[in-house]
């Protein structure tokens, strides 16, 4: 048995030390990656569902890795939210996906409306405002084209910050959506004073929707808080077309998903887009 408990010991130091120098690995590969700007930006439409057609689209980090190729933002997103470096990556998709969405309006294509992820790591810097303001100046972007999202459980964490900082891009124009809705525990009284216009239901709930009532019931009741405060409302992770209708048959016509458009590169997009 004391052997066994020594064998244990070494296994886990191992494995310790193995996960330790791959993050290391991970954030100088990261670091060498915000200077070469080996991020590229994925536009993933969204639909009115009565219609099909493209209201807006969310733009999405991958990173072009040199040896590994195309990295999804799940491996690396949270390493780059532990370390800070999220601020500088999030400020080259801003530029980047901002400079873009201007193009396909400027060759008059209906793109609608370009919303971007913030972390609230982002949001908390000192000079977060000046440089979102700047930017927008850069790409000749109107701020009528423009929304942010920011995900309910990072608002929770400290909402009055959250409000402080929401309400300064409120006061620019942009307008702002709660990402991951459902997911993140706040109650109604805290949803009805952030400066939003916008619920995401989170797809975790919408997937499940026809075939588990406590995520059909949950759809349901962020449909309506969202019609009596008065907030627009949009489904995320759409793959059917019987989870599409369903979503309209209860009061919600914007959705997001496989069904409608996967997440795609520029030069693919800018072909569907042209398409008719
Ligand atoms: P999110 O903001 O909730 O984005 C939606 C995710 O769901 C995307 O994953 C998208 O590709 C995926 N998705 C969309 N429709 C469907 C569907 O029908 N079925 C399924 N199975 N998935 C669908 P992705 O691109 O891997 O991004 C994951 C998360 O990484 C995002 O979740 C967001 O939290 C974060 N992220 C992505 N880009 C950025 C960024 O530029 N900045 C920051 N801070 N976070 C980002
Ligand atoms: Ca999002
Ligand atoms: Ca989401
Ligand atoms: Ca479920």
């Amino acid at each position: 048995a004391k052997d066994r408990g020594r064998n244990t010991y070494q296994f886990y130091t191992n494995d310790m030390t193995e996960k330790a120098y791959e993050r290391i690995t991970l954030e100088t590969q990261l670091r060498e990656a915000i200077v070469n700007r080996e991020f590229e930006v994925y536009f993933q439409p969204q639909v009115n569902i009565n219609d099909n057609k493209i209201i807006g689209m969310e733009a999405l980090v991958r990173w072009n890795h040199p040896q590994t190729g195309l990295v999804p933002p799940g491996k690396f997103i949270p390493l780059a939210e532990d370390t800070g470096l999220i601020v500088e990556i999030d400020r080259q998709v801003m530029q980047d996906a901002m400079k873009q969405f201007q193009k396909w309006i400027d060759l008059g294509l209906d793109v609608g409306v370009l919303s971007i992820n913030l972390s609230m790591i982002q949001l908390n810097h000192e000079d977060f405002i000046e440089f979102v303001k700047t930017t927008i100046k850069n790409a000749k972007i109107s701020t009528d084209n423009l929304m942010f999202e920011v995900t309910e459980t990072q608002v929770m964490k400290n909402p009055k910050q959250a409000i402080f900082m929401l309400q300064q891009l409120k006061d620019i124009g942009i307008r702002l959506a709660i990402d991951d809705f459902g997911t993140g525990h706040s109650s109604l009284s805290y949803i009805k004073r952030l400066p939003i216009d916008k619920l995401k239901i989170d797809q975790s709930f919408v997937m499940d929707a026809l075939v588990d009532k406590d995520d059909r019931e949950l759809t349901r009741a962020i449909i309506s808080i969202a019609n009596s405060l008065n907030l627009e409302v949009i489904a995320e992770g759409v793959e059917t077309k019987e989870q599409a209708e369903f979503l309209v048959k209860n009061g919600c016509v914007e959705a997001q998903g496989y069904f409608y458009y996967k997440p795609l590169d520029v030069l693919t997009l800018t072909k569907e887009l042209t398409k008719s």
